[in-house]
């Protein structure tokens, strides 16, 4: 039986957090169950036929869900054929944790959690629209514990309005502190389509300045490096052997199903886009019908463009034995020219057949990407 990562998208959220533009939605609580319903149905059809070695329940906010209906779709991932070492994630929202949803969690073989927190500083969670306080993810976090969840990630963001360089590192410390086994730590980005944006066009949003974010981002490889935890990506710190293997699938591009409206699959070179409009994707999966927003055939360079992007990201970057046997050529006859310019501008290590961005080549990593583009 073939083996995969699956995908599971909730696309429901108490309030909108103002830099979020996933596709998630406030205010559409009265088709939950319907939602749920039809997600269990496209989970039926598709999933059975595989092994399932790590899973990811995201969105949206997960545990928002009324409880039945997440019961419900635990049960339903729960008979489906689980490898016996399953990486099994539910992503959670401070406030949103009680003894009931971690008990049905832990009945349903779930053992890792990822938690949203993103600030330790009440007045920051509120400047982003985060509906919680640090208390509030304090309780959680401890009862998490409680239950014996002992893998759990937290996510941090920096580069936020009004934030401080003295804020993130005491976010920084707080955290370290409480001992998780892994740590996003996402810098900011305004996406089109959410408040921050309005507001960045209208100068309305105080971000710190360049400098202030290089120096948050320094404090983040320092802290963390001091703690423990190993900078495995870009973004993601963890602890020994606790990098998220679910996110490994996606930047070593491994194939993965995607269930639920909007979410994208790969599958064999091809890209599966799920129905966006909510009433199309429960009207799909209520007649059984296999209807995608897109389906993509990844050409050869699309591949190799996105084995390249994905596979720079994690800071072993790419095996180059790797490479040639996926895509049947070696590294230097697609990029050679590319590979020794930026060695000689010391942004990219070459070394026991891999390739790698150096510290200064992570901070201009999407100068170096670009210049992979093969269009
Ligand atoms: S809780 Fe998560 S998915 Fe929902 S709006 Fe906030 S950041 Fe977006």
């Amino acid at each position: 039986m073939e083996k995969i990562a699956l995908y599971v998208h909730i696309p429901f959220c108490k309030q909108k957090c103002f830099y979020c533009d996933f596709h998630s939605f406030q205010g559409i609580e009265n088709i939950m169950d319907r939602y749920t319903d039809a997600l269990i149905a496209e989970i039926n059809r598709k999933a059975h036929k595989y092994e399932i070695k790590t899973i990811f329940i995201g969105g949206g906010t997960p545990t928002y869900l009324h409880l039945n209906l997440f019961e419900k779709l635990l049960k339903c991932i729960g008979d489906l054929k689980l490898c016996e070492d399953v990486e099994y994630t539910v992503e959670c929202n401070p406030g949103t944790l009680s003894n009931e949803i971690l008990e049905i969690m832990k009945e349903n073989k779930v053992n890792r959690l990822s938690i949203g927190l993103q600030a330790c500083q009440d007045n920051l969670l509120k400047v982003i629209g985060r509906i919680h306080n640090y208390k509030e993810f304090e309780e959680n976090y401890y009862l998490a514990r409680s239950k014996g969840f002992s893998n759990i990630n937290i996510d941090l963001m920096y580069g936020l309005p009004g934030q401080k360089v003295g804020h993130w590192e005491e976010s920084l410390k707080e955290i370290v502190k409480l001992k998780p086994e892994h740590i996003s730590a996402y810098s900011l980005i305004v996406e089109e389509d959410t408040v921050f944006y309005r507001w960045y066009e209208q100068n309305k949003l105080n971000l710190p300045s360049e400098d202030e974010e290089r120096e948050m981002n320094e404090l983040t490889h320092t802290l963390l490096k001091e703690a423990g935890y190993e900078q495995y990506e870009i973004s993601n710190y963890a602890k020994p052997n606790r990098e998220c293997r679910h996110n490994l699938v996606y930047w070593n591009m491994e194939d993965y199903l995607a269930c639920g409206t909007g979410a994208s699959s790969y599958i064999n070179g091809t890209r599966y886009k799920n129905l966006s409009n909510l009433d199309k994707y429960m009207e799909a999966m209520e007649n059984n019908l296999e209807e995608y927003e897109e389906v993509i055939e990844n050409s050869r360079e699309d591949n190799i463009e996105e084995f390249i992007f994905m596979g720079l990201r994690k800071l072993d970057g790419i095996s180059e034995e790797d490479f040639r046997v996926r895509f049947g050529a070696t590294i230097d006859e697609i990029f050679s020219d590319i590979i020794e310019k930026h060695i000689k501008e010391q942004l990219l290590i070459r070394e026991n057949g891999r390739i790698f961005l150096s510290k200064k080549g992570i901070e201009l990593s999407n100068y170096v990407m670009s210049d992979f583009m093969l269009a």
